[in-house]
Protein backbone atom coordinates (compact mmCIF):
# COMPACT_ATOMS: atom_id res chain seq x y z
CA UNK A 1 0.00 0.00 0.00
CA UNK A 2 1.45 3.89 -0.71
CA UNK A 3 -0.76 6.90 0.58
CA UNK A 4 -3.78 4.68 1.13
CA UNK A 5 -3.90 3.58 -2.51
CA UNK A 6 -2.43 0.25 -4.18
CA UNK A 7 -0.33 0.07 -6.93
CA UNK A 8 -0.91 -2.01 -9.69
CA UNK A 9 2.28 -2.99 -11.43
CA UNK A 10 1.84 -3.78 -15.23
CA UNK A 11 4.86 -6.15 -16.80
CA UNK A 12 4.68 -7.84 -20.12
CA UNK A 13 7.16 -10.04 -21.81
CA UNK A 14 10.02 -10.95 -19.75
CA UNK A 15 13.72 -11.27 -21.56
CA UNK A 16 15.79 -14.02 -21.61
CA UNK A 17 19.24 -13.89 -22.88
CA UNK A 18 19.39 -15.52 -25.84
CA UNK A 19 15.74 -15.40 -26.64
CA UNK A 20 14.41 -13.07 -28.95
CA UNK A 21 11.34 -11.22 -27.54
CA UNK A 22 7.72 -11.56 -29.21
CA UNK A 23 8.08 -8.18 -31.54
CA UNK A 24 11.21 -6.76 -32.22
CA UNK A 25 9.93 -2.70 -32.83
CA UNK A 26 10.92 -0.45 -29.91
CA UNK A 27 7.80 0.63 -29.51
CA UNK A 28 6.93 -3.13 -27.96
CA UNK A 29 11.02 -3.50 -26.45
CA UNK A 30 10.22 -1.22 -24.42
CA UNK A 31 7.95 -2.91 -22.61
CA UNK A 32 9.72 -6.20 -22.08
CA UNK A 33 11.72 -5.80 -18.83
CA UNK A 34 14.54 -8.86 -18.07
CA UNK A 35 14.26 -11.73 -16.21
CA UNK A 36 17.08 -10.53 -13.52
CA UNK A 37 15.39 -7.14 -13.18
CA UNK A 38 12.39 -8.95 -12.42
CA UNK A 39 13.52 -10.95 -10.06
CA UNK A 40 15.50 -7.76 -8.20
CA UNK A 41 12.18 -6.17 -8.19
CA UNK A 42 10.89 -9.30 -6.50
CA UNK A 43 13.39 -9.19 -4.26
CA UNK A 44 13.44 -5.76 -2.96
CA UNK A 45 9.90 -6.02 -2.12
CA UNK A 46 10.63 -9.27 -0.13
CA UNK A 47 13.75 -7.95 1.64
CA UNK A 48 11.03 -4.86 2.54
CA UNK A 49 8.78 -7.46 3.96
CA UNK A 50 6.17 -6.41 1.06
CA UNK A 51 3.87 -8.63 -0.68
CA UNK A 52 2.51 -9.48 -4.19
CA UNK A 53 -0.80 -10.22 -4.90
CA UNK A 54 -3.52 -11.11 -7.56
CA UNK A 55 -5.94 -8.43 -8.96
CA UNK A 56 -8.77 -10.56 -6.70
CA UNK A 57 -6.25 -10.35 -3.21
CA UNK A 58 -5.46 -6.65 -3.81
CA UNK A 59 -9.23 -5.36 -4.30
CA UNK A 60 -10.02 -7.24 -1.35
CA UNK A 61 -7.20 -5.65 0.85
CA UNK A 62 -8.13 -2.74 -0.68
CA UNK A 63 -12.04 -2.72 0.34
CA UNK A 64 -10.93 -3.84 3.37
CA UNK A 65 -8.04 -1.71 4.45
CA UNK A 66 -8.06 1.32 1.76
CA UNK A 67 -10.29 3.61 3.15
CA UNK A 68 -9.31 7.23 3.41
CA UNK A 69 -7.81 8.50 6.43
CA UNK A 70 -7.47 5.36 8.08
CA UNK A 71 -3.70 4.25 8.51
CA UNK A 72 -3.16 1.06 6.46
CA UNK A 73 -0.30 -1.68 8.33
CA UNK A 74 -0.40 -4.07 5.21
CA UNK A 75 2.77 -3.17 2.49
CA UNK A 76 1.32 -5.43 -0.44
CA UNK A 77 1.27 -4.47 -4.53
CA UNK A 78 -0.63 -5.94 -7.27
CA UNK A 79 1.81 -7.56 -10.02
CA UNK A 80 -0.25 -8.06 -13.50
CA UNK A 81 1.27 -9.39 -17.02
CA UNK A 82 -0.59 -8.71 -20.34
CA UNK A 83 -0.62 -10.22 -23.68
CA UNK A 84 -0.03 -14.14 -22.32
CA UNK A 85 3.78 -14.76 -23.30
CA UNK A 86 4.99 -18.01 -22.83
CA UNK A 87 7.56 -16.07 -20.47
CA UNK A 88 4.80 -15.58 -17.77
CA UNK A 89 5.25 -19.53 -17.14
CA UNK A 90 8.79 -20.17 -17.55
CA UNK A 91 10.46 -17.09 -16.25
CA UNK A 92 7.93 -14.73 -14.25
CA UNK A 93 5.99 -18.09 -12.71
CA UNK A 94 8.97 -19.66 -10.71
CA UNK A 95 10.37 -16.67 -9.51
CA UNK A 96 7.11 -15.43 -7.85
CA UNK A 97 6.89 -18.77 -6.04
CA UNK A 98 10.63 -18.74 -5.07
CA UNK A 99 8.68 -15.28 -3.09
CA UNK A 100 5.47 -17.36 -2.48
CA UNK A 101 3.84 -14.10 -4.34
CA UNK A 102 0.66 -14.19 -6.69
CA UNK A 103 -0.30 -12.35 -9.97
CA UNK A 104 -2.70 -12.07 -12.16
CA UNK A 105 -1.76 -13.09 -15.84
CA UNK A 106 -4.33 -11.45 -18.75
CA UNK A 107 -4.29 -13.68 -21.71
CA UNK A 108 -4.91 -12.49 -25.31
CA UNK A 109 -6.86 -15.75 -26.47
CA UNK A 110 -5.45 -15.09 -30.17
CA UNK A 111 -2.32 -15.28 -29.25
CA UNK A 112 -2.53 -18.45 -27.81
CA UNK A 113 0.80 -20.60 -29.82
CA UNK A 114 1.98 -18.01 -31.75
CA UNK A 115 6.33 -18.53 -31.49
CA UNK A 116 6.32 -16.93 -27.76
CA UNK A 117 3.33 -16.77 -26.80
CA UNK A 118 1.79 -19.86 -24.00
CA UNK A 119 -0.04 -22.28 -25.22
CA UNK A 120 -3.18 -23.61 -24.00
CA UNK A 121 -1.85 -26.15 -22.41
CA UNK A 122 0.22 -23.71 -20.19
CA UNK A 123 -2.05 -21.10 -19.30
CA UNK A 124 -3.72 -24.54 -17.78
CA UNK A 125 -0.52 -24.88 -15.98
CA UNK A 126 -0.64 -21.20 -14.52
CA UNK A 127 -4.01 -21.61 -13.15
CA UNK A 128 -3.47 -25.07 -11.52
CA UNK A 129 0.07 -23.57 -10.00
CA UNK A 130 -2.65 -20.99 -8.27
CA UNK A 131 -1.82 -18.17 -10.60
CA UNK A 132 -4.98 -15.97 -11.67
CA UNK A 133 -5.84 -15.86 -15.22
CA UNK A 134 -7.43 -12.98 -16.71
CA UNK A 135 -8.71 -11.73 -19.44
CA UNK A 136 -6.78 -10.01 -23.03
CA UNK A 137 -9.73 -9.90 -25.39
CA UNK A 138 -9.53 -12.63 -28.52
CA UNK A 139 -7.42 -10.11 -31.03
CA UNK A 140 -5.83 -7.35 -28.60
CA UNK A 141 -7.72 -4.82 -31.36
CA UNK A 142 -8.44 -1.00 -30.24
CA UNK A 143 -11.47 -1.61 -28.41
CA UNK A 144 -12.90 1.63 -28.73
CA UNK A 145 -12.79 1.18 -32.85
CA UNK A 146 -14.72 -2.04 -32.61
CA UNK A 147 -18.38 -2.92 -33.17
CA UNK A 148 -20.94 -3.83 -30.84
CA UNK A 149 -21.38 -7.61 -32.00
CA UNK A 150 -17.33 -7.60 -32.02
CA UNK A 151 -17.10 -5.88 -28.64
CA UNK A 152 -19.40 -8.32 -27.22
CA UNK A 153 -17.16 -11.19 -28.98
CA UNK A 154 -13.78 -9.79 -27.55
CA UNK A 155 -15.16 -9.26 -23.85
CA UNK A 156 -17.75 -11.93 -23.10
CA UNK A 157 -16.97 -14.33 -25.91
CA UNK A 158 -13.70 -13.84 -24.52
CA UNK A 159 -14.26 -14.57 -21.05
CA UNK A 160 -16.40 -18.03 -21.76
CA UNK A 161 -12.96 -19.21 -23.48
CA UNK A 162 -11.11 -18.62 -21.20
CA UNK A 163 -13.02 -20.01 -18.55
CA UNK A 164 -13.83 -23.12 -20.47
CA UNK A 165 -10.32 -23.59 -20.86
CA UNK A 166 -8.96 -23.25 -17.67
CA UNK A 167 -12.48 -24.50 -15.83
CA UNK A 168 -11.86 -21.79 -13.31
CA UNK A 169 -14.20 -18.40 -13.38
CA UNK A 170 -12.51 -15.63 -15.10
CA UNK A 171 -13.00 -12.13 -13.51
CA UNK A 172 -10.83 -9.72 -14.19
CA UNK A 173 -10.09 -7.82 -17.66
CA UNK A 174 -7.18 -5.03 -19.09
CA UNK A 175 -8.29 -3.24 -22.60
CA UNK A 176 -5.28 -3.75 -25.14
CA UNK A 177 -3.51 -1.13 -26.09
CA UNK A 178 -4.98 0.69 -23.20
CA UNK A 179 -7.89 2.01 -24.95
CA UNK A 180 -11.40 2.31 -23.26
CA UNK A 181 -14.35 4.77 -23.33
CA UNK A 182 -17.76 4.38 -21.62
CA UNK A 183 -18.83 1.85 -24.14
CA UNK A 184 -15.90 -0.54 -23.68
CA UNK A 185 -16.96 -0.30 -19.66
CA UNK A 186 -20.28 -0.75 -20.17
CA UNK A 187 -19.69 -4.53 -22.11
CA UNK A 188 -16.87 -5.08 -19.96
CA UNK A 189 -19.54 -5.21 -16.99
CA UNK A 190 -21.88 -7.06 -19.44
CA UNK A 191 -19.76 -9.58 -19.46
CA UNK A 192 -19.69 -10.36 -15.99
CA UNK A 193 -16.02 -9.05 -14.90
CA UNK A 194 -15.26 -7.76 -11.78
CA UNK A 195 -12.93 -5.28 -12.84
CA UNK A 196 -11.39 -3.67 -15.32
CA UNK A 197 -7.83 -2.74 -15.63
CA UNK A 198 -6.18 0.66 -18.03
CA UNK A 199 -2.65 1.24 -18.72
CA UNK A 200 -3.50 4.94 -16.70
CA UNK A 201 -0.88 5.88 -14.52
CA UNK A 202 -1.67 6.39 -10.53
CA UNK A 203 -2.65 4.21 -7.35
CA UNK A 204 -5.75 2.32 -6.45
CA UNK A 205 -7.98 3.15 -3.63
CA UNK A 206 -11.18 1.56 -2.19
CA UNK A 207 -13.33 4.87 -3.55
CA UNK A 208 -11.43 3.37 -7.36
CA UNK A 209 -14.31 2.53 -10.03
CA UNK A 210 -12.91 -0.95 -10.00
CA UNK A 211 -13.57 -1.01 -14.07
CA UNK A 212 -11.29 2.29 -14.14
CA UNK A 213 -8.53 0.74 -12.33
CA UNK A 214 -4.76 2.54 -12.48
CA UNK A 215 -1.42 0.73 -13.47
CA UNK A 216 1.97 1.88 -13.28
CA UNK A 217 3.64 0.39 -16.60
CA UNK A 218 7.14 -1.38 -15.97
CA UNK A 219 9.50 -0.55 -18.31
CA UNK A 220 12.40 -2.13 -19.70
CA UNK A 221 15.92 -1.09 -17.42
CA UNK A 222 13.77 -0.52 -14.48
CA UNK A 223 16.02 -0.79 -11.59
CA UNK A 224 15.48 -1.17 -7.93
CA UNK A 225 15.49 2.00 -6.68
CA UNK A 226 12.77 3.56 -9.57
CA UNK A 227 10.64 0.18 -8.42
CA UNK A 228 10.91 0.96 -4.76
CA UNK A 229 9.25 4.45 -5.07
CA UNK A 230 7.18 3.45 -7.36
CA UNK A 231 5.35 0.82 -5.09
CA UNK A 232 5.16 3.78 -2.42
CA UNK A 233 3.26 5.48 -5.18
CA UNK A 234 5.90 8.25 -5.74
CA UNK A 235 6.80 9.62 -9.04
CA UNK A 236 4.34 8.82 -10.50
CA UNK A 237 3.11 12.83 -11.14
CA UNK A 238 5.46 13.12 -14.09
CA UNK A 239 4.16 10.43 -15.92
CA UNK A 240 0.69 11.49 -15.35
CA UNK A 241 1.01 14.80 -16.99
CA UNK A 242 2.71 13.38 -19.89
CA UNK A 243 -0.25 11.20 -20.21
CA UNK A 244 -2.84 14.32 -19.82
CA UNK A 245 -0.90 15.95 -22.55
CA UNK A 246 -0.36 12.70 -24.74
CA UNK A 247 -4.51 12.58 -24.13
CA UNK A 248 -5.01 16.35 -25.46
CA UNK A 249 -2.47 15.17 -28.44
CA UNK A 250 -4.98 12.73 -29.30
CA UNK A 251 -7.99 14.42 -29.24
CA UNK A 252 -6.88 17.21 -30.90
CA UNK A 253 -5.46 15.30 -34.01
CA UNK A 254 -7.66 12.38 -33.63
CA UNK A 255 -6.52 8.75 -33.20
CA UNK A 256 -4.86 8.16 -36.66
CA UNK A 257 -3.04 11.13 -37.10
CA UNK A 258 -1.89 10.77 -33.54
CA UNK A 259 -0.87 7.53 -34.49
CA UNK A 260 1.29 8.02 -37.16
CA UNK A 261 2.55 11.13 -35.44
CA UNK A 262 3.95 8.31 -32.80
CA UNK A 263 5.15 5.62 -35.07
CA UNK A 264 7.30 8.59 -36.72
CA UNK A 265 9.02 9.22 -33.61
CA UNK A 266 9.17 5.93 -32.63
CA UNK A 267 10.29 5.03 -36.09
CA UNK A 268 8.23 2.14 -37.09
CA UNK A 269 4.57 1.04 -38.40
CA UNK A 270 2.02 1.38 -35.83
CA UNK A 271 -0.97 -1.06 -37.14
CA UNK A 272 -4.22 -0.99 -36.32
CA UNK A 273 -3.54 -4.13 -34.12
CA UNK A 274 -2.07 -2.62 -30.63
CA UNK A 275 1.58 -4.57 -29.91
CA UNK A 276 0.39 -4.67 -25.91
ZN1 LIG B 1 -1.78 -5.96 -24.62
Amino acid sequence: MAEHGTVFFMYHELGLPNRAPCHPEPGYTRYVVSASDFREHMEDLAHQGWRATNVTQAMQSLNKESIPGKSIDGKSVCLTFDDGCETDLICAAPILQEFGFNATFYITIGFLGKPGYLSEPQVRSLSKLGFEIGCHSITHPYLTDVDDLLLRDETAGAKDRLEQMTGASVEHFSCPGGRWDRRVIAAVKAAGFRTMATSRTGLNFAVTDPFRLTRVAVLSGTGVEVFRRECRGQGLLRTQIKEKLRETAKYVLGSSKYDYLRSLILGREESARPLH
